[in-house]
């Protein structure tokens, strides 16, 4: 008998994991093994080596795909491994266009790495999809999109992306860090490919380093899979085992982010000492109309402007007490970063100018905390900050 295809929380608490077959423990165990013992020569139960294929592995890979509504998902080593195994699937002399907006460890392998390997890579404005189309060349074979994307916040049309790329025969891939499939499920409006730093919103806890992709084409996943185990990058078993926790409370914690943060942004909008916000669930933000249409929430992510120069953005940055200042964002505990100088550093100043990316920017990963808290901080941390 077929199952009744379960809702979204349902699916984050129990899809992958079965009662452990010797044991009947309910959480899966994390087998700490690199090896399994046959029968005979090839005679196994599915197991045969621990890069190969691995059992909290296969719960986690089945679950990231059961969230993103997609029939197949691998797990790597980081957001990078996942990244870097994607575009090994590709030729040399092979064409990609990304959204110029993007992780700035995303830009820097594509250019300082796979650039050397003979890969093409230009970058655009995403939002606008006659640019990414006036981009296309005759060797393009994927198109790489982050939305929201990082740290701008701007949003891209998945579902018009996806029907350009098709109809030249290009595959898309989108970055879905940001949003998680709590709030955007980009295969469901027509992406190929969904990458994910489980480090970020999935793994939720600030714990752990790793990365997903999860695609419904079977021939692709099978080019990736075999990637995966030749290549190597995969992660360890602790490792899958604590994004599997943490996906058990993405929705809670998913819903609590957008709300917090849609209070932040509201309360940064109406301060008089900053003179810029961006975060998608502001009635203002360019991508708002559109980001209704595609996610189911605004996330946790906001970047603003503060008033004054780059040394009041710093001391603004050093002076948070609820907000710690560090890179990466996703978890519970609120994060505040400053991107031209830390997540972005490897982007040529000049470039991330152009698209906005000033040296004044502050980035904020909003947590769970007491919102009021962390409203009352950020004013202290501002106030404090005047010259
Ligand atoms: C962090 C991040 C990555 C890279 O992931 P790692 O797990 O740090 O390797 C890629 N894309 C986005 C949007 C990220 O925030």
């Amino acid at each position: 008998m077929k199952e009744p295809k379960r809702r979204f929380a349902t699916e984050a608490v129990h899809a992958g994991q079965e009662p452990d077959p010797a044991t009947g423990a309910i959480m899966t165990p994390v087998y700490l093994t690199s090896t399994y013992v046959q029968q005979g020569p090839g005679q196994h139960k599915g197991f045969d080596y621990a890069r190969t294929v691995h059992p909290t592995r296969l719960a986690l890979e089945r679950n990231l795909a059961a969230l993103e509504g997609g029939r197949f998902g691998l797990c790597f080593s980081s957001g990078m491994a996942a990244t870097s195994t994607l575009i090994q699937a590709l030729e040399s002399g092979d064409h990609v266009v990304a959204g110029n907006d993007l992780y700035g460890g995303t830009y820097r392998v594509f250019t300082k790495v796979f650039q050397r390997f003979g890969l093409g890579f230009s970058f655009v404005d995403s939002t606008d999809v006659k640019s990414v189309e006036r981009a296309l060349t005759p060797k393009t074979r994927l198109i790489w999109i982050e939305t929201p994307s990082n740290p701008m916040l701007r949003i891209t049309d998945i579902r018009r992306t996806a029907e350009l790329a098709h109809s030249k025969g290009i595959k898309l891939a989108i970055d879905n860090t940001f949003a998680s499939p709590a709030l955007q499920t980009p295969l469901a409006l027509g992406a190929d490919f969904v990458v994910h730093s489980t480090t970020k919103y999935l793994g939720g806890h600030s714990d752990v380093v790793g990365g997903c992709i999860v695609t419904n084409d079977e021939e692709w996943h099978q080019k990736l899979k075999f990637l995966q185990n030749a290549v190597g990058a995969v992660p360890g078993p602790l490792d899958c085992f604590l994004v599997l926790r943490g996906t058990k409370t993405l929705p809670l914690r998913m819903s609590k982010h957008c709300q917090n943060a849609m209070a932040v942004a509201e309360h940064l909008l109406k301060h008089p000492e900053i003179a810029k916000v961006h975060y998608p669930g502001l009635t203002q933000h360019p991508g708002h109309a559109l980001a209704r249409t595609q996610m189911c929430g605004f996330g946790g992510m906001i970047s603003f402007e503060l008033k004054g120069d780059l040394e009041r953005a710093k001391r603004m940055i050093s002076g948070t007490k609820v907000f710690s200042l560090a890179e990466s964002l996703g978890g519970v505990e609120s994060l505040i970063g400053h991107p031209a100088s830390m997540t972005h550093g490897s982007i040529p100043r000049e470039e991330r100018i152009k698209y906005g990316l000033v040296d004044g920017l502050i980035r904020l990963s909003v947590g769970i905390e007491d919102v009021q808290d962390l409203v009352e901080d950020l004013d202290q941390a501002i106030a404090q900050s005047r010259a």
